[in-house]
């Protein structure tokens, strides 16, 4: 079966006043839905590959044919991307969401980052710093945690890097209400952050 938009897990006003609630609109609707479209219709003569997760096809692009490799790349990378992003989000103020992460990832950022405002300083840095579009991810390698970016919709899956955080930093995510101001989107993004989702990404990272 072809790949389909999942339906966000909250209102589209529920990030409000820190995501508004028409670039949620836009970002889900238009944007991913776009990738889930592309996608699909790259992988419509290839039955093999599309009975595969996005994110296996994502874990080894090199069995992917070179004709469909970089729309699948940019695409199906968009549709994994996102599908991450939307349930790493909640509505500010509920249990888990924003704040000071807890479990083991807060113990693990502490080990690794020194504190949670050190983490923060590091990912929204480095994740600033990212030229053109493209995200911020927070993966573990080699018994760490640590912050790498990727350019337009690539996927850490395809260096071998499972996301256990994410933040997306094309214009389309944030010039609505942020314009060019990246680094105040970066700082607020982190009142809607679901660390509940964070901590379950995270056991499997370690998996
Ligand atoms: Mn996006």
């Amino acid at each position: 079966m072809a790949y389909q938009l999942p339906p966000l897990p909250y209102d589209y006003a529920a990030l409000e006043p820190f995501i508004d609630a028409e670039t949620m609109h836009l970002h889900h609707d238009k944007h991913h839905q776009a990738y889930v479209n592309n996608v699909n219709a790259a992988l419509a003569s290839h039955p093999d590959l599309a009975a595969k997760s996005v994110d296996d096809l994502l874990r080894d692009l090199n069995a992917v044919p070179e004709d469909i490799r970089t729309t699948v790349r940019n695409n199906g990378g968009g549709h994994s991307n996102h599908s991450a992003f939307w349930l790493l989000m909640g509505k500010p103020g509920s249990p888990g969401i924003g704040g000071e992460p807890s479990g083991a990832i807060a113990k693990q950022i502490s080990a690794d980052f020194g504190d949670f405002e050190a983490f923060k300083k590091t990912f929204n840095e480095t994740t600033a710093k990212q030229f053109g579009s493209g995200w911020g991810w927070l993966v573990f390698t080699g018994g760490k945690l640590k912050v790498i970016t990727t350019a337009n919709q690539d996927s850490p899956l395809s260096h071998g890097l499972y996301p256990v955080l994410g933040n997306d930093v094309w214009e389309h995510a944030y010039y609505l209400k942020y314009q060019n101001r990246r680094p105040d989107y970066l700082a607020a993004w982190w009142n809607v952050v679901n660390w509940a989702e964070a901590n379950k990404r995270f056991e499997k990272a370690k998996a």
